[in-house]
């Protein structure tokens, strides 16, 4: 069981942000050619259930990974596939109403770029 064999090699990866699983395995692939691509799947899936990673689901049914840590917002364009970081520094962020202080924000917004 390989679960955890490439964490480090992942995370690294997935400081281009926004790749695809079968993207992480194709880069993961050339330091290792053996790797499975199901192994690379339950990685991926288990560095996310850890936060490591975050999920964005994408278009067509397909999902994105990212590294957790800079906050920002996804827009993501539903035809095209096209999807755009905004810095929370961008935007105006309605007052939150609680003693509430923020660790992380995952927020996915879907429209079309003009
Ligand atoms: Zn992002």
């Amino acid at each position: 069981m390989k679960t955890h064999a490439y964490l480090l090699d992942i995370k690294e990866i997935c400081r281009e942000k926004h790749l695809t699983v079968d993207e992480i395995f194709e880069k993961l692939k050339k330091t290792y050619p053996k790797v499975g691509r199901s192994t690379v799947y339950r990685n991926v899936d288990e560095m996310t259930k850890l936060g490591v990673l975050t999920k964005i689901i994408w278009i067509k049914d397909k999902a994105l990974y990212e590294l957790i840590g800079e906050n920002h917002i996804h827009l993501i364009d539903t035809e095209s596939g096209y999807i755009r970081d905004l810095g929370i520094d961008n935007i105006n962020i309605p007052g939150i109403p609680y003693n509430f202080t923020v660790d992380y924000m995952n927020v996915d917004i879907y429209g079309k770029f003009n």
